[in-house]
C-alpha cells in the first residue's frame, strides 16, 4: 500500500528486535496521560517541524459488534482490560494535529466540532485556542478522510459556516468524488446520509477547497501518502525533517489495544475491510523497519509514539512528554 513512498523514507534503522515486553507494561498509560488530557495539548519537534497534538475528547462506544463483526465481546473486553482500559466501552478518543512548517500553520483533520458526543468537542470549546491556535490564522487543513469526527470541526453546527475561512482545505480526489456523488445518497446506509448531505451542501460551494490525486508533497516536509481502506481515498501524512520522521495515520489504525494486538481484526466502519487490514499490516511493517514515529487520531492521549514488535504481536509505546 505504501510501497511507492517507501523509498521516500529514510531507512534509519535495520529493524527493531522483539522487545519481549509484557502486555501490562506495554499498554500502561503514560504516567502523565490524565494531566495531558486535562491540559488538552502537547508539542514536540520532528526536525525543524513543530507538531502539536490537540485533544478533542472521547466516544465511550458500547457497540462492541463494530470490531470484527462476529468477534465475541468478551474477547474484545479482555484485550481492553489487558491494555489497562475499562472493559465497559471501546475508548474511541479523538486528537488532531497542528503542524508548523515553512512559516505555515497546518491542521491535519479538524475534530468533531462539538457536534457528536457530549464527551467530545473539547477543541472547539477552547482547546484549540488554549494550544495557541486561532482559527483565522490557520493556513491549510489536510483531510485524512471525510468522516464526521474528522471534518465536522470545519463547519459551524447550525449554519455550516466555515470555521477556517482563510485556510486552503486539501482533500484526496477519491474521497471527495465518492462523497459528492449525487447518486450516493440512495445507496448509503441510513447513518451516513446526514454526513453526505452536509458534505454536498458545503465542500462544492467553498472556494478554498482543493483536491489532489495520488501522493504528493503538500507543504514543506509534509507528504500525502495513500492508506486506502478505511475510506475509499483515505490519506495519511508523512512528515520528514532532518533525521526525524512522523507518519500521521488518520484512521488507518485506530485503538492500538485492539488493532495493533490483532492485525487481522476488522472494523465495521471500514469501507473496504480487506484493503484496510492490508494497509494496517503494510504500515506496521514499514514504520518498524524504518523506525518512524507515528500519531493516530484515535490512539488516546498522548497519541504519538512508536510501534514495536512484542513477540508474536505489536505494541504502541507512547511518547514520553
Ligand atoms: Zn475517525
Amino acid at each position: 500500500m505504501l510501497n511507492s513512498t517507501r523509498r521516500q523514507f529514510l531507512a534509519s534503522s535495520a529493524g527493531v528486535a522483539a522487545l519481549g515486553l509484557t502486555g501490562s507494561l506495554a499498554f500502561a498509560p503514560a504516567a502523565q496521560a490524565a494531566d495531558l488530557r486535562k491540559k488538552g495539548h502537547y508539542t514536540y519537534k520532528i526536525g525543524d517541524i513543530e507538531v502539536t497534538s490537540v485533544y478533542d475528547g472521547i466516544w465511550e462506544n458500547q457497540l462492541f459488534d463494530i470490531i470484527s463483526p462476529g468477534n465475541p465481546a468478551n474477547v474484545i473486553k479482555s484485550n481492553l482490560k489487558e491494555a489497562g482500559h475499562s472493559d465497559k466501552f471501546i475508548p474511541i478518543e479523538y486528537a488532531f494535529t497542528v503542524v508548523k512548517t515553512g512559516g505555515r500553520i497546518i491542521l491535519i483533520d479538524a475534530g468533531t466540532g462539538d457536534q457528536l458526543q457530549p464527551t467530545a468537542g473539547l477543541a472547539s470549546r477552547g482547546g484549540l485556542e488554549a494550544a495557541g491556535i486561532s482559527p483565522s490564522n490557520v493556513d491549510m487543513v489536510l483531510i485524512s478522510h471525510m468522516h464526521p469526527d474528522h471534518i465536522y470541526g470545519l463547519m459551524e453546527k447550525d449554519t455550516n459556516a466555515p470555521v477556517y475561512p482563510n485556510a486552503e482545505i486539501l482533500v484526496s480526489e477519491t474521497d471527495y468524488n465518492y462523497w459528492t456523488d449525487a447518486s450516493l445518497l440512495s445507496t448509503l446506509p441510513e447513518f451516513r446520509r446526514d454526513l453526505a448531505k452536509r458534505i454536498q451542501a458545503t465542500f462544492p460551494t467553498w472556494k478554498n477547497v482543493s483536491r489532489f490525486s495520488g501522493e504528493k508533497e503538500v507543504a514543506p516536509g509534509v507528504r500525502a501518502v495513500k492508506s486506502f481502506g478505511h475510506s475509499p481515498g483515505h490519506m495519511s501524512y508523512h512528515l520528514s525533517s532532518g533525521n526525524d520522521q512522523l507518519l500521521l495515520l488518520g484512521d488507518a489504525i485506530i485503538v492500538p489495544a485492539l488493532f495493533l494486538r490483532n492485525l487481522d481484526w476488522q472494523l465495521a466502519f471500514d469501507a473496504d475491510r480487506d484493503q484496510a487490514s492490508a494497509t494496517r499490516k503494510a504500515i506496521v511493517a514499514q514504520v518498524i523497519a524504518d523506525d518512524v514515529m507515528i500519531s493516530g487520531y484515535h490512539f488516546g492521549f498522548p497519541n504519538s509514539g512508536k510501534i514495536k514488535k512484542d513477540e508474536g504481536s505489536h505494541i504502541f509505546i507512547p511518547t514520553t512528554i
